[in-house]
């Protein structure tokens, strides 16, 4: 995961948060805990369960919203509910240097960048805010 987003044409930004996260070394709510300061673990996108890497990225309700709207973006229908299934459907469909594969890999780490991206605005307190708006 980390060569496709790494390798080739990649937003450096968006690659290293996508390498973060594909490595769980993410500074999760429970993680960041550990140092003190936070008793609210629960995701501050949804405020549902305890924010871990595969919460926040794959099965956050504002996650899936956001990341459907890219797969639809992308022509794509699904790839799987859970974290470790939409990371081995990109590295199995981001694989080369076809437009496609470069597509889906530059989708893929834009999503997640702008995830953490939304995620950390709001743990300093913007607004809520609707997947929707992205379109
Ligand atoms: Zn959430």
């Amino acid at each position: 995961m980390v060569q496709h987003c790494l390798g080739g044409l990649s937003i450096p930004q968006h690659s290293f948060i996508a390498w973060f996260a594909t490595l769980d070394r993410s500074l999760t709510r429970p993680r960041m805990a550990l140092w003190g300061g936070i008793l609210d673990l629960s995701c501050v996108l949804c405020e549902g369960i305890d924010e871990t890497k595969d919460q926040l990225f794959a099965e956050c309700v504002f996650s899936k919203d956001v990341w459907g709207l890219v797969m639809q973006g992308c022509h794509v229908r699904s790839c799987g509910p859970g974290w470790r299934d939409i990371v081995v459907w990109v590295q199995d469909h981001g694989k080369g240097k076809t437009l496609r594969a470069t597509v889906l890999r530059l989708a893929w780490c834009s999503y997640l960048y702008f995830v953490w991206q939304k995620r950390n605005a709001r743990s300093h307190g913007a607004p809520p805010w609707l997947a929707d708006g992205i379109e």
